[in-house]
């Protein structure tokens, strides 16, 4: 494994409302960790686009990031991307969104579950019953994984950031099995990564969505496109982990990782 393959694939600016830094800031952080790329995927809550602007959120995003790919050109790639929560919530311009710039990766993403008000990192899990819970989400994201739209779906097992962390309930998958099957080949049917999210490494619950488990059945299934993003929200955890999640991908049978440009899937060997 060499340092100068990491890519990291999931990468949050100020231009994110949960953001901390620009585009240029990141791009110097991600040079002296030794990172080769980057892709830019800013915040873009489609159920929330008109209340919270993300219109000028997206629109800033965009050409900030051009112009740190210029600017690092040689140096380091800048990919420029979206992180799509919710995008079937309105189809229509989720559709429009994507091809109304030259985006090279779109990752999609839910944060706020259907027939949910709350964020899933406000939800109180004690309080319903989190089988059924996780299974709608699944579905959910299978439904995203049949959208030409997207590339990738990210932090696969999100919820169980707080299911297993801040509440400690005890998740037993082999409960879920066949939804979870049913999502991870809906994705392969439909070319979708599944992205190593390593954010979590950074968090109490010390490890990854999803965990090896989910990773090794994607695998099993067929499964061929895995990205690795750090989820950073700081210029200083930009490229985080992403040397462990690469040696995750191998323990679970990958030989390449994936990276997208022009919205086309590049392999590259761990
Ligand atoms: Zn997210
Ligand atoms: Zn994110």
């Amino acid at each position: 494994m060499s340092g100068v393959r990491l890519i990291d694939m999931h990468v949050h600016s100020d231009n994110s409302p949960d953001g901390n830094h620009s585009p240029m800031y990141i791009c110097e952080h991600a040079v002296k960790n030794g990172l080769r790329a980057i892709a830019v995927t800013d915040h873009c809550e489609i159920d929330k686009f008109f209340e919270q602007k993300y219109n000028s959120i997206i629109f800033h995003s965009y050409f900030e990031c051009v112009k740190a790919r210029n600017a690092f050109e040689g140096q380091l790639l800048v990919l420029v991307g979206l992180e799509i929560g919710q995008p079937l919530y309105n189809q229509a311009l989720s559709d429009k969104i994507v091809s109304s710039k030259p985006y090279d990766f779109i990752l999609g993403s839910v944060h706020t579950p259907k027939g949910q008000t709350l964020d899933i990192k406000e939800i109180e899990y004690d309080k319903l019953d989190v089988y059924k819970f996780m299974q709608d989400y699944f579905l959910e994201l299978a439904d995203i994984a049949k959208w030409d739209g997207c590339d990738a779906l990210a932090h696969l097992t999100c919820p169980m950031r707080r299911i297993q962390g801040k509440y400690n309930i005890d998740f037993d998958y082999s409960k879920i099995s066949d939804v979870t099957d049913y999502l991870l080949e809906t994705m392969i049917k439909n070319k979708k990564a599944l992205e190593i999210n390593t954010s979590g490494l950074r968090q109490d619950v010390r490890r990854t969505m999803p965990d090896e488990n989910i990773i090794k059945r994607y695998r099993e299934l067929g499964g061929k496109l895995i990205t690795i993003g750090s989820d950073s929200h700081s210029a200083y955890d930009v490229g985080a982990d992403i040397e462990t999640g690469m040696a995750l991908a191998k323990k679970c049978g990958f030989d390449e990782v994936t990276f997208y440009v022009n919205r086309e899937a590049m392999q590259i060997e761990i």
